[in-house]
């Protein structure tokens, strides 16, 4: 059963963030507004693929973080691995000691895959590929996590599954996409039964002006109103701040009031 619990406060807390495709787009600028919300101590953990992007976000944000004592830690790890996953899960168990109040974990990374006519997937190896890095690495990255720091009513937990309205909606060519966001929405539903201490949020972030948008307009020539990151990252913050929706929800940017 969902548990509605409102907060009505203006930070996070003492938190351990890990943010997943932090080094780009939508990552990175959830990454430059989450910073502000955290309690001295708090500590961020950032993973991508190009290091190099991470460590330029992090030398970003230093003077704000060491004013305000918090750590940002790069994590580069390819999270279509098994040794991107773990090692992810072993530098935030690291961080136990610093005994976090909250653990916010946002599962962000993610990819387009080819856009093509369903009858062109005949080659099950590179459907599994694409699944591996955009079902099979979140859940195996929660899981992980969760056994880290285990859920209890004494901390706050907080899961965030960046999602899409293709989780909800069937598009034509968009087979491999479409099937990943939706076995997402499901995969974290279950996680809400699963653990009843843990809030879980499906965000549908809107279209936003990124480089996968880009990939979209150079494949399909199609191109969309795009609304900038900074947008739709401050509504995902005030869902988080104000805690108050059920957990397992999938909540779209365009439901949430500005
Ligand atoms: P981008 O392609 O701009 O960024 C994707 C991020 O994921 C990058 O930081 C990338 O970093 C990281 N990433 C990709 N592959 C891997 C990997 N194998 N291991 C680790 N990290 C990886 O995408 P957006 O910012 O546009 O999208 C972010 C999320 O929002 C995605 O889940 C997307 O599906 C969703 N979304 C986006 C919309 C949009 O309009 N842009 C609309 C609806 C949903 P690196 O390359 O350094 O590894």
């Amino acid at each position: 059963m969902s548990v509605i619990h409102t907060e009505n406060v203006n930070t996070l807390g003492r938190s351990l963030c890990i943010i997943t495709g932090a080094s780009k787009g939508f990552g990175r600028t959830l990454t430059h507004q989450v910073v502000y919300l955290l309690k001295p101590r708090s500590v961020l953990l950032l993973v991508a693929r190009s290091g190099i992007l991470l460590q330029e976000l992090r030398m970003e944000l230093q003077s704000f973080c060491e004013e305000q004592q918090l750590l940002i830690q790069c994590i580069t790890a390819d999270l279509s691995t098994k040794d991107g996953v773990n090692e992810t899960v072993t530098v935030a168990r690291q961080q136990a000691v610093n005994e976090p109040d909250h653990v916010l974990l946002i599962n962000n990374a993610g990819s387009l895959g080819e856009i093509s006519s369903f009858v062109n997937f005949t080659d099950p190896g590179m459907v599994s590929s694409y699944m591996a890095f955009n079902v099979s690495s979140a859940l195996a990255l929660t899981a992980g996590i969760l056994q880290a720091f285990p859920s209890s009513p004494a901390l706050r937990w907080t899961v965030v599954n960046v999602s899409s309205l293709y989780a909800l909606e069937a598009s034509s060519s968009w087979v491999l996409y479409c099937t990943a966001k939706a076995a997402r929405k499901m995969m974290f539903k279950v996680l809400a039964e699963d653990e009843p201490n843990v809030k879980v949020l499906s965000y549908s972030p809107g279209p936003m002006d990124t480089e996968m948008q880009e990939e979209i307009r150079r494949i399909t020539g199609v191109s969309h109103h795009l609304f900038p990151c900074k947008e739709s990252a401050a509504k995902l913050m005030k869902l988080l701040l104000e805690n108050d929706f059920p957990s397992g929800e999938h909540i779209d940017f365009f439901e949430v009031q500005s």
